[in-house]
Order: C-alpha cells, then sequence, then structure tokens
C-alpha cells in the first residue's frame, strides 16, 4: 500500500505556496504520521500481533496507529497519565475515534508513569512492537525519504520547504533526505534549544535546516486568538490545517520568510473539533 499525496497551490496574503497534502492520504492514518509510521505499514501483518505506545490523549500519532492496527488486525494498547471523566466521556475528537478503531486504552498513575514507560521494553515478545511518543523513532527516516522522493519528482522552481515540529523528527529526516531544498521549521512543543536537542538525540543536525523563532512564546495545545486568525485565513485560502501546530509555523513564514515555498501538510484536522471546543470554552469564538 503505498499512497502519493497532490500538490495544490494557495495564495496567501497575495503570496503564492505549494502544498503538499500529506493531509488527504487518509482520514486517519495521514499527515506525517503516515510517513512515520510507513515501515510498520509495510510490514505484513502476521509479522506483529500487538503495538504498545503511550502519551498525551490528543495525540494524532495515537489516531494514525490505532488506524493502522484496524488495518493490520493488530492489538493497540495505548498508556496514558491519568485522565479527567470530561475527556473519557468525550464523544469527538482524536480520542473517542481511536477508541472506536479498537484502541485499548489504559491509564498509569502519574506517580508511576515514567517509570512504567522506562519498563514496556523489558520481556518483550517478537509479536509486539513499541512506539515512541510522537512515533519519534530512527525507522520514521524511512517513510520520510519516500515524501522526498515525491517532492523531488514534481518539477517546480522550490527550494524552500517548511513543516512544524514536535519532536522534529519529521523535519529532521525531511532536512537529510533532501540536502538540496532548504527545510524551515518552528518548535511547537517547547523552545528550540529543546527542539534541538530531541533532534540531536536521532542524528546530527545538517546545516540545511532552519529554524523559525515565533515572535511570542506559544505554549503547546493552548487556545490564541492569533492562532485562530492565522486559521481562519487558511481556510478562506481553501486548506484545512490543524490547530495545533500548523498556525504557528504559518505565522513564521508570513512574518519571516519571502520566498515561495512548499509547505508539507502534516495532517491533524480531525483533532480540530475538540480543540475548537476548547476555544470556545476560553470565550475564543470569534475569529477576530
Ligand atoms: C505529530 C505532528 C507534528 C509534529 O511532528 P514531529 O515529527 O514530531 O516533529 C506536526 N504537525 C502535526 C499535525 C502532527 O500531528
Amino acid at each position: 500500500m503505498i499512497k502519493k499525496s497532490p500538490i495544490s497551490k494557495l495564495i496567501l496574503e497575495n503570496r503564492t505556496f505549494y502544498v503538499k497534502r500529506d493531509d488527504l492520504i487518509d482520514p486517519y492514518l495521514a499527515g506525517n504520521k503516515y510517513r512515520k509510521l510507513y515501515t510498520l505499514l509495510q510490514t505484513p501483518s502476521d509479522k506483529l500481533n500487538k503495538i504498545i505506545s503511550y502519551g498525551g490523549t490528543q495525540s494524532n500519532a495515537m489516531l494514525a496507529i490505532a488506524a493502522m492496527c484496524a488495518e493490520k488486525n493488530w492489538e493497540f494498547i495505548y498508556y496514558t497519565k491519568g485522565i479527567s471523566q470530561t475527556q473519557k466521556n468525550e464523544k469527538c475528537g482524536n480520542f473517542f475515534i481511536a477508541k472506536k478503531l479498537g484502541m485499548l486504552h489504559v491509564e498509569v498513575d502519574n506517580e508511576f508513569y515514567k517509570d512504567f514507560i522506562a519498563s514496556l521494553r523489558v520481556n518483550l515478545d517478537n509479536k509486539t512492537f513499541i512506539v515512541d511518543q510522537g512515533g519519534a523513532v530512527e525507522e520514521a527516516r524511512v517513510g520520510l525519504e519516500v515524501l522526498a522522493e515525491e517532492i523531488r519528482a514534481y518539477d517546480s522552481h522550490i527550494k524552500s520547504l517548511a513543516t512544524p515540529s514536535g519532536t522534529g523528527t519529521t523535519a529532521l529526516f525531511l532536512a537529510l533526505s533532501l540536502p538540496e531544498y532548504k527545510v524551515y521549521t518552528t518548535s511547537c512543543v517547547g523552545d528550540i534549544t529543546y527542539l534541538k536537542q530531541q533532534m540531536s538525540a536521532l542524528y546530527t543536525i545538517p546545516d540545511n535546516l532552519v529554524f523559525l523563532e515565533p515572535e511570542k512564546k506559544y505554549h503547546f495545545a493552548k487556545p490564541y486568538p492569533e492562532f485562530l486568525h492565522v486559521q481562519k485565513k487558511l481556510l478562506e485560502a481553501g486548506i484545512e490545517f490543524d490547530l495545533l501546530y500548523a498556525p504557528g509555523m504559518w505565522k513564521c513564514l508570513l512574518e519571516q520568510t519571502d520566498e515561495e515555498i512548499m509547505y508539507i501538510h502534516s495532517g491533524g484536522v480531525t483533532g480540530n473539533e475538540s480543540m475548537l471546543e476548547r476555544y470556545k470554552k476560553k470565550g475564543i469564538t470569534s475569529f477576530c
């Protein structure tokens, strides 16, 4: 199963951008999570019977893994810290959909969470595979090389790419696979020093990877009126992006660059419904 994604044009603030539509690959198993899980997706179903992962309940990686396991007929166990009753009862968003796809959710006491996660690899049988939080694994590189080939095959004068970072796995492996391109990224979780540390744990950071610093400090997954504002402009231009990562990246691109850029859509739009609920609760409803 190899799925290629199309490329769309997007006009924003009188600038032309190109968007690599990885969001269109699949309703749930899309964006950079499709690329990062590529190696597992190519694995024959009978080689494994269980996937274990852990992290937050809004995670796009969690949903992508759940969709993959449903397709492969693999059991999927997902560990989180303790969560609220409200979260458990949610009838929309990634967590709800992942459970519907068969994900087994297990809560671990906050106090023991770190040690518990560290112990997961002990006594692992050879039919179980652990996907670290956010899919930050060396295996992700293969899938990003496939993406790189698709970008290269697109005959265009574009020499700059952009994609937002959480763990930085996507931006790092993309830049390594495409040394002839400039790859812009920004940190959506923690500051750039932290992002660079995480990337360095995977591989040496190449010179063509350019880090854009936001003008203001944003906390991950918090609602900000200016993010909703960018989201609205993008929607008007014709493409929906996720609310956690994309607005910060787009703001940096609009404020700090001026060339033609291809934005690699990283997916995650299924999380928008529950995120918009949080905007509403904070009273941020108007699209400013
Ligand atoms: C997971 C995710 C990211 C971050 O990807 P990393 O490889 O961890 O940097 C960016 N955008 C979206 C929509 C995501 O779901």
